[in-house]
């Protein structure tokens, strides 16, 4: 039965409260005041901006390295630096090689990864601040909803329908179901982050794919108090090498935060081709290594979390406008994946949006035509020329570390050039080769356990995220063939989703006799991995009710 839904309606509906997304809505907010401070009645008001956020609170699910290039924050926010949660000015940069035993010093850092005049932040708190501003200027922030869907019309959006709540595991209404809004407005902007559900609904349904598919990488991450001494506040080490071999792209951060924090992670591009690898082992592998070890030993795991990172950068942005909407920030591919920054860039872009969609309702044309000075503006602006000269950057690595070298070598000469320009590549979920022989299914009881001291399983680390769900709710991870997983998927690649998933949601059981895939969707840390490795494209992360998820508080 059709379910009413109670209708509302706004100027601009951002959906998703990252840095894009309050940027837009804070630059609208300066827009509006700017505009009735010289006399001019302003194009719209601050109360009909509405932004929507599936997290319980602000900055619940923001997770990042995290070093921002406060270039775009300073645009912004002049001041910022008086009153923004920073955790500490970078200090110091390296970059080290690693095997397993040794590690070797680059004489110099590579440029990209010089850190100076940047700093090392949380981004969850850096979030939470932005988010305060946004409300202060009267903007309407609604945390708990996700957009469940898009309200296409005509050739473009008109808004969005938030999740059902109160809706049990068989899809039937409890006593709380309260059926989720029809949020209409003239602007739609899609501020999802990487894989936003919405966002590759869009671009899938409108053909809005760019020159490439786009790329990810997962990013693993823990915090972690340590002894005093142990790391210098506001050092900052990149590693490459062990124990990722030269066929995988990726590589270690350790970062020294105040207070004797540190955050350390690894990222992995997910194009490798051994479907059994598991990046969530491969990181704490990392921990074991001396180098990191001497920092770590004597500390103690605060949080943890898991992410994906857009790599294509511009060959794989979508067409970011249509009639009635905007892609913005890491969902329209603005991280600078040789920088490993996208902080900066989303916040321009949200900047950037916000004047295309300010000047598009006071012409009252909110066409594809008129928010395509959205795309213009992008292109105008620092974004194009500091995304063009990486622009063949990731593609080169595909063949291995070492070719990829060669190539960005060549890339920093010939401003972004390279060997081959544009470079192609396709999706990573590819390139998994399959196995030569079907395996056993796993005892998942003699997979990697940690030494719950310096490394962790993934349940513990799962704890450690302070992922919470509604347990009674429909699996919000589809998976439209599940017989795939169990006949085919089984014996061509070994089922990696219990590999590269890094909150160990998914697993092969045996129920009578057969296998079997079971979910346990309440673990998930909404990274999105599966929705993108999955080499047959069956499953489909959409959004559980509002407010369930991890919480990155201090991440
Ligand atoms: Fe990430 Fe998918 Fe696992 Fe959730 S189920 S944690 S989105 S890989």
């Amino acid at each position: 039965m059709p379910v009413e839904r109670e209708k509302l309606e706004a100027d601009v509906l951002i959906v998703g409260a990252g840095p894009a997304g309050l940027a837009c809505a804070l630059r609208l907010s300066q827009l509006i005041e700017q505009n009735s401070a010289g006399g001019n009645p302003p194009a719209i008001s601050a109360e009909n901006i509405y932004v929507l956020e599936k997290a319980r609170e602000l900055g619940a699910h923001q997770l990042s390295g995290a070093i921002m290039d406060p270039c775009a924050l300073r645009e912004l926010v002049q001041d910022f630096e008086k009153t923004a949660p920073l955790d500490t000015p970078v200090t110091g940069d390296a970059a080290y090689f690693l095997s397993e035993t040794g590690s070797w010093k680059l004489p110099i850092t590579p440029p990209p990864l010089q850190n100076h005049g940047n700093y090392v932040v949380s981004l969850n708190r850096l979030t939470k601040w932005l988010g305060g501003l946004v409300e202060k200027a009267g903007v309407n922030v609604f945390t708990q909803f996700a957009g469940a869907s898009l309200i296409y019309e005509g050739k473009g959006i008109a808004g969005v329908i938030t999740e059902d709540k109160g809706v049990d595991k068989n899809g039937k209404p409890k006593d709380n179901f309260t059926p989720g809004y029809e949020l209409r407005s003239k602007i739609t902007v899609l501020a999802e982050g990487p894989r936003g559900s919405l966002t590759k609904n869009l671009v899938n349904q409108l053909h809005l794919d760019g020159l490439n598919p786009q790329v990810y990488g997962i990013g693993i991450k823990e915090l972690w108090d340590v002894q005093p001494g142990k790391i210098e506040t506001g050092y900052v080490a990149h590693t490459l090498g062990w124990p990722l071999d030269s066929h995988k792209y990726g590589g270690g951060w350790i970062y020294g935060l105040s207070d004797n924090r540190v955050s350390l992670g690894m990222v992995v591009g997910l194009e490798y081709k051994d479907s059994l690898f598991d990046p969530h082992e491969a990181f704490q592998k990392f921990k074991t290594h001396p180098f990191v070890r001497k920092i770590l030993e004597g500390g103690k795991l605060v949080r943890y979390g898991a992410k994906t990172v857009p790599y294509g950068g511009w060959h794989s942005m979508p067409q970011s406008y249509v009639d009635g909407g905007l892609i913005i920030g890491d969902s329209a591919s603005l991280l600078n994946s040789q920088r490993l920054k996208g902080i900066h860039t989303a916040i321009k872009s949200g900047m950037l949006a916000a004047e295309a969609i300010y000047e598009a309702l006071a012409a009252g044309n909110t066409s594809a035509n008129a928010l395509s000075a959205y795309q213009k503006k992008l292109e105008a602006s620092w974004i194009r020329k500091e995304l063009w000269e990486v622009r063949n950057f990731h593609q080169g690595f595909h063949d291995g570390l070492w070719p990829g070298l060669f190539n960005a070598g060549l890339q920093f000469v010939s401003g972004g050039r390279g060997l081959t320009d544009p470079a192609r590549c396709r999706p990573g979920y590819q390139d998994f080769r399959r196995l030569d022989r079907p395996r056993e299914l796993v005892d998942q009881s003699t997979r990697f356990k940690g030494d719950g001291t310096l490394t962790f399983n993934r349940l513990t680390d799962v704890y450690h995220s302070g992922t919470r769900h509604e347990e009674d709710q429909p699996c919000h991870l589809v998976v439209s063939d599940p017989s795939i997983c169990a006949d085919r998927c089984v014996r061509e690649y070994g089922n990696p989703c219990q590999y590269y998933c890094p909150a160990a949601v998914y697993e092969m059981v045996l129920e009578t006799g057969q296998p079997k895939l079971k979910i346990n969707a309440s673990n998930c840390v909404h990274c999105k991995t599966c929705d993108i490795a999955d080499p047959y494209q069956i499953v489909n992360w959409v959004p559980p009710e509002g407010g369930g998820g991890p919480n990155y508080e201090g991440m």
